[in-house]
C-alpha cells in the first residue's frame, strides 16, 4: 500500500497542532520581545523579498540563494522560552498513536532503506561504530537504525524533556544528551561520530553557523551525515504559503534551499555528496487545504485541477524530478573525505 497524506498526518490533528503553536506564537508576541533584522543565513546576502507573512511574523526568501528565514527574529533567550512553551504542550500527545505507527511505517522505515541502499553505492560501510542522532524526538527514526543494526554505539541528542523520557525508555545503552545540539561543549562529546542522522531539525537552531561548525568538529574523517529536511523550494509553500502546515513561527527560523545550503557547508569545508528529492505528500497536501479553505482564497481553485489522484501522483513526480517537493535529501561529508579515492 502506498503512504497517503490523510493517514499520515490527519487534518484534525494537523490543524489542532497549528492552532496550539499559533496560541504559543501569540504568547510571546504579547510579551513584546526584542527583535532584530537578519541577513540570510545560509549564504549571508542581505537583499530578499517578503515570501509571506504569518500574523506578525515576516518569512523572506532569499533573493540570492532563496532560501526562506524569518526576519526580523528574536534572540536566544526569547526562543527557549517559545520552546519551553510548547514543550510543556506535550504537543506529541495530539497525534493519535495509529498516525504514530503509520508514520514510522510510510516515512521512517523507507527513508532509512533508501539511506543504506546509497550508502552502500558509495562504498560507505555498516554497521558503523558510532551513531548520532540530532533532534531524534520521539525516537522513530532511532528505533529502526537500531533494529536493523546501523551502528554498534547510539548517542542521541535531543533538548526537548518530554522526548528524552520517552528515549529512555526505548533502550537503557542509548547515551542520550539533553541540550541543544549547538549549544553543547565539544569535550562533553569526547568522541567523533561515522554517521549522523539529521531529520527535520535544521529549521530551529538559532544559530545555525554554530549548528554546523559543530557537525563539522563532530564528524570522523569518513563519516557520513544524512540530513531529510525541508526545501525552500518546495512547491508545498510556493503555493500555500503562510498556511503551510509545518512553517510556524518561531519553531521555524530558516528553511535552506539546495543552493543555500552549498553555501553554508563550504564555509565548514563540507560538501554535498548526493541529493534527493524526497517529499510524498506537496499535491496532496495542497488538495487538502484547498478543499477546505474559504472559496474566496486563491487556493480554492487547487481543489478542482487537483481533484484527481492519479494527476496528483504524477505532478508529484515532476516535481521530484526537479528538486521541488517539500523535502530533500542529502548525503552530506568533509571536503577531503577520502571515502572513494
Ligand atoms: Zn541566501
Amino acid at each position: 500500500m502506498t503512504a497517503k497524506f490523510s493517514n499520515t498526518k490527519p487534518m484534525k490533528s494537523l490543524n489542532e497542532t497549528i492552532n496550539h503553536l499559533k496560541k504559543i506564537y501569540k504568547k510571546i508576541e504579547a510579551s513584546k520581545p526584542k527583535k532584530y533584522n537578519i541577513c540570510c543565513p545560509f549564504c549571508l546576502k542581505k537583499t530578499a523579498t517578503l515570501h509571506f507573512k504569518y500574523i506578525t511574523a515576516k518569512y523572506l526568501k532569499c533573493s540570492f540563494c532563496k532560501s526562506i528565514y524569518l526576519s526580523p527574529t528574536i534572540d536566544n533567550s526569547t526562543l527557549k522560552k517559545y520552546f519551553k512553551l510548547s514543550s510543556e504542550s506535550s504537543l506529541i500527545n495530539l497525534i493519535p498513536m495509529k498516525t504514530l505507527k503509520t508514520r514510522r511505517k510510510n516515512l521512517m522505515l523507507p527513508r532509512l532503506k533508501f539511506y543504506k541502499k546509497e550508502l552502500k553505492k558509495i562504498k560507505f560501510k555498516l554497521p558503523v561504530k558510532e551513531y548520532l542522532e540530532i533532534g531524534p524526538g520521539v525516537g522513530y527514526f532511532t528505533e529502526l537504525a537500531f533494529s536493523k543494526k546501523i551502528s554498534k554505539n547510539y548517542t542521541l541528542i535531543e533538548p526537548d524533556q518530554n522526548c528524552n523520557q520517552i528515549l529512555k525508555s526505548l533502550n537503557p545503552n542509548f547515551k542520550i544528551i539533553n541540550k541543544n545540539f549547538e549549544e553543547i561543549k565539544i569535550n562533553q562529546i569526547k568522541k567523533k561520530f561515522d554517521l549522523i542522522f539529521i531529520n527535520s531539525v535544521i529549521e530551529h537552531p538559532h544559530s545555525i553557523e554554530k549548528f554546523f561548525n559543530k557537525i563539522k568538529l563532530c564528524l570522523s574523517t569518513n563519516g557520513m551525515v544524512c540530513l531529510t529536511d525541508m526545501n525552500a523550494s518546495g512547491i508545498d509553500n510556493q503555493i500555500l504559503l503562510e498556511k503551510t502546515p509545518n512553517i510556524n513561527p518561531y519553531s521555524i527560523l530558516q528553511i535552506a534551499s539546495k543552493e543555500g545550503l552549498e553555501i553554508l557547508l563550504s564555509r565548514f569545508n563540507l560538501k554535498i555528496l548526493k541529493v534527493f528529492s524526497s517529499g510524498k505528500f506537496d499535491m496532496d497536501m495542497v488538495y487538502e487545504f484547498a478543499k477546505e479553505s474559504d472559496k474566496n482564497s486563491h487556493l480554492k481553485k487547487y481543489a478542482t485541477i487537483l481533484g484527481s489522484e492519479k494527476l496528483r501522483a504524477d505532478l508529484q513526480k515532476v516535481f521530484a524530478k526537479y528538486y521541488m517537493t517539500g523535502y530533500n535529501s542529502y548525503i552530506i561529508c568533509h571536503k577531503n573525505n577520502t571515502i572513494n579515492k
